[in-house]
């Protein structure tokens, strides 16, 4: 029976709610707004298949070479509408005409992030934009078998956790399957989202909401939420509360502080990400209309981008090199005690004010520490006189 005994070692992606037989596992929130597993004990019958999926008791390390793409879809409609260079829905594409299924994350009818999946081109514009909470993964993995073994192509995209939870739950390869991962920075928590929305909203309906709108340029992007009375929220990103507090770690889910998949080599086919620092590695590739940088992991990955090569403009890049301005591709984001302080106090106090309040201290702590520092080394070289 699954038991999670620290929180840092479940990524709440749902594989042993897939498998379980007995259906006893269901995945409840805790305090802070993440899924975990909770096992009925008088149902369970201790066959153990919960823990044999578990991607975190059986970690995979991968041996491989990716190559690493900066690119951009030609199709300029759909790259305004995809938050990096548009790559996603090309991959999607191939998949649906194959007659094949694409799953990935939505907005739910409250706006809450969900897995879901699709198999016609109309529908695709649902999984486009990143959504900067954690998808909820519900019966996705269970229903990626079914379509497998029903021998449609499959294309699986997502954080790469929930690709080592798919993998895992499968137990074996599947000709038919594709997995696409993002560089992923870590997941906010889907409380935190929640309450964040009622704020902006604040008794309006919301009608739409886009994480990474980009009519303020890519790289300036905005966080655009619509309401019903015709009314929308813009604040372009690193202006942004929300978009501060998830970038400085305030509200990510534990396990993302001490992320497995921080690794230039994963288990996906393709890996999708922003191309930030592109002014130093292709800047004739830089029109400030989104650019990615796509590893390609897997021969099942070259055999797609040799398919999509024609509808992108390219420049294969060298790896070590494209990543140095994305540290979420192989760092872990770090545990800082605002977290805690954040949580104590969300609920009641204004969400802008409070994130600022929390910055200061993050910057003063930085200030302090450095000063330590530099008392300690000027109190050495004293000594060592
Ligand atoms: C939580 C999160 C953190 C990220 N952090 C970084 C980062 O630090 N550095 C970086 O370079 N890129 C990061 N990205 C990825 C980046 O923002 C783009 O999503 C990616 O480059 C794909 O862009 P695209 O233009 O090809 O396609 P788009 O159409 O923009 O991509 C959509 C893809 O993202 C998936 N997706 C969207 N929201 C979620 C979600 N909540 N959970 C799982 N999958 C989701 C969709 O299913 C689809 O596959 C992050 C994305 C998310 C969702």
């Amino acid at each position: 029976m699954i038991k999670i005994a620290r929180k840092e070692d479940c990524t709440g992606c749902h594989g042993c709610y897939n498998v379980c037989p007995k259906k006893c596992i269901d995945m409840k929130f805790d305090e802070e707004g993440f899924l975990y597993p909770s096992v009925d004990s008088d149902k369970c019958v201790e066959c153990g298949l919960c823990e044999k999926v578990c991607p975190i008791v059986h970690t995979v390390e991968v041996e491989n070479e990716p190559i690493a793409v900066g690119c951009y879809n030609k199709d300029e409609k759909i790259r305004m509408e995809s938050s990096s260079g548009g790559i996603f829905t090309l991959i999607s594409e191939l998949v649906i005409q194959s007659g094949g299924v694409v799953f990935g994350a939505e907005f739910d009818e409250n706006y809450n992030v969900r897995h879901s999946y699709v198999d016609n081109m109309e529908d695709l514009h649902r999984f486009r934009g990143s959504k900067y909470v954690q998808s909820t993964i519900g019966s996705s993995y269970y229903e990626t078998k079914q379509f497998l073994e029903q021998g449609r192509q499959v294309l699986f995209s997502g954080t790469p956790c929930q690709i080592a939870g798919l993998k895992r739950y499968l137990q074996k390869d599947y000709d038919n399957l594709i997995c696409q991962d993002i560089v992923c920075h870590g997941v906010p928590s889907t409380y935190v989202w929640e309450h964040y929305k009622k704020f902006i909203a604040n008794g309006k309906n919301i009608v739409g909401i886009k994480f990474r709108d980009k009519s303020t340029g890519w790289k300036t992007y905005s966080l655009q939420i619509d309401f019903d009375d015709g009314s929308s929220y813009k604040d372009i990103g690193n202006e942004n509360s929300y978009i501060k507090g998830f970038v400085k770690d305030f509200y990510l889910r534990p396990s993302c502080y001490e992320c497995r998949y921080k690794t230039l080599h994963r288990e996906s086919d393709i890996t999708l990400a922003d191309f930030w620092g592109i002014e130093a590695n292709v800047p004739e590739l830089d029109d400030n209309k989104g650019t990615s940088l796509i590893l390609v992991n897997s021969d099942k990955g070259k055999d797609y981008f040799e398919k999509i090569k024609g509808k992108i403009i390219f420049r294969i890049v060298d790896i070590d090199k494209s990543v140095t301005f994305n540290p979420s591709a192989y760092i872990s984001c770090t545990y800082t005690r605002n977290k805690k302080n954040f949580y104590k106090k969300y609920e009641v106090n204004d969400f802008n004010l409070l994130i600022e309040k929390l910055m200061k201290e993050n910057s003063l702590k930085k200030i302090v520490t450095f000063s330590k520092r530099i008392k300690g080394k000027i109190k050495k070289l004293y000594k060592d006189k």
